[in-house]
C-alpha cells in the first residue's frame, strides 16, 4: 500500500503563556478531503500552518508519504534540522490562503510558472505550457497577462488555486479560501474546489462553508480551543452533532 500522504501527530503550539494547539493529529489518506471547523480563534489556521512549518510547532511530528520531518533544539525553541527538507515538503503540499497573496509585482502567469522553474527546475516553456492547461481549467485564460491588482478577488484565488496546482502537490492546504470574498464570487472558487474534490486531490481546508464541507468532504473535524472536540463523516459531525457546543456552532444566528 502506498504511504499516507500526510500523517500529523500530537501537534502542540503556544504563542507566549497560551496553549493554542493541545495536541491535535490528522491523517490524510490519497483523495481525502479533509475540513477543519471551529469558531474564530480556535486555532485552525494556526493547525494548517504548523502542517508545513510556516509555524515551528513546539511538539509533534509531521509525516508526508512516510517521511518525517527533523528537527533540532535550539536556544529559541525547536526548528526544522534541514531546510532543505522543508523547501522539498512545501513542494508536495502547497497551501492557499485567505487573502490571495499572488505576488503583487508578478502578472499572474509569471506568479504560476515562478516555483516550477525555480523550485522544480522546469524550463519556462514547460512551466508556461503547463500553466496555461491549468489556467484553462479555473477560467483564466484571459487573464494571464493582469497583475493581482487588476483582477477581482475570485480572480485572484482562482489565480492562487492555479499557482498551488502547478506544483502538481500531494496535498492542497486551504486556510479559509473565500471568506475575504464578495458573496457573488465564492461560488466559482467554490467550483474550481469541488472539482479538484472531485479529482481525487488530497486536501485539509479550514472553511465555514458547510455545505462545501457536507458535500466533499472525508471527514469534518471540530476544533475547540486547540482540542478536536468532534470528528467523523459529514454525516455523523453535521448531521448528528453530539457535543453542544458544537450543535450551537452549526445553529444559524437569526
Ligand atoms: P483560527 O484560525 O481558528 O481563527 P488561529 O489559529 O488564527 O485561529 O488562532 C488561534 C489562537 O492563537 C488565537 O487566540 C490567536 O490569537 C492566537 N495566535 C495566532 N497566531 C498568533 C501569533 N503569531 N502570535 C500570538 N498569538 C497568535
Ligand atoms: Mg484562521
Amino acid at each position: 500500500m502506498a504511504a499516507t500522504p500526510l500523517e500529523v501527530r500530537n501537534i502542540k503550539k503556544r504563542f507566549g503563556d497560551t496553549e493554542v494547539l493541545k495536541g491535535l493529529s490528522l491523517e490524510a489518506q490519497k483523495g481525502d478531503v479533509i475540513t477543519l471547523i471551529g469558531a474564530s480563534g480556535s486555532g485552525k489556521s494556526t493547525f494548517l500552518r504548523c502542517m508545513n512549518l510556516l509555524e515551528q510547532p513546539d511538539e509533534g511530528e509531521i509525516i508526508l508519504h512516510g517521511d518525517s520531518i527533523r528537527f533540532k533544539q535550539t536556544r529559541h525553541g525547536r526548528e526544522p534540522a534541514d531546510m532543505k527538507q522543508v523547501v522539498q515538503m512545501r513542494a508536495k503540499l502547497s497551501m492557499v490562503f485567505q487573502n490571495f497573496n499572488l505576488w503583487a509585482h508578478m502578472t499572474l502567469l509569471e506568479n504560476i510558472i515562478e516555483a516550477p522553474i525555480h523550485v522544480l527546475g522546469k524550463s519556462k516553456k514547460e512551466a508556461t505550457e503547463h500553466a496555461y492547461v491549468l489556467l484553462e481549467r479555473v477560467g483564466l485564460t484571459a487573464r494571464a497577462h493582469a497583475y493581482p491588482a487588476q483582477m477581482s478577488g475570485g480572480q485572484q484565488q482562482r489565480g492562487a488555486i492555479a499557482r498551488a496546482l502547478a506544483m502538481d502537490p500531494e496535498v492542497m492546504l486551504f486556510d479559509e479560501p473565500t471568506s475575504a470574498l464578495d458573496p457573488e464570487l465564492v461560488g466559482d472558487v467554490l467550483k474550481v474546489m469541488r472539482d479538484l474534490a472531485n479529482e481525487g486531490r488530497t486536501m485539509v481546508v479550514v472553511t465555514h462553508e458547510m455545505s462545501f464541507a457536507r458535500d466533499v468532504s472525508s471527514q469534518v473535524i471540530y476544533l475547540h480551543q486547540g482540542l478536536v472536540e468532534e470528528a467523523g463523516t459529514p454525516g455523523e459531525v453535521l448531521g448528528n452533532p453530539q457535543s453542544p457546543r458544537l450543535k450551537q456552532f452549526l445553529t444559524p444566528n437569526y
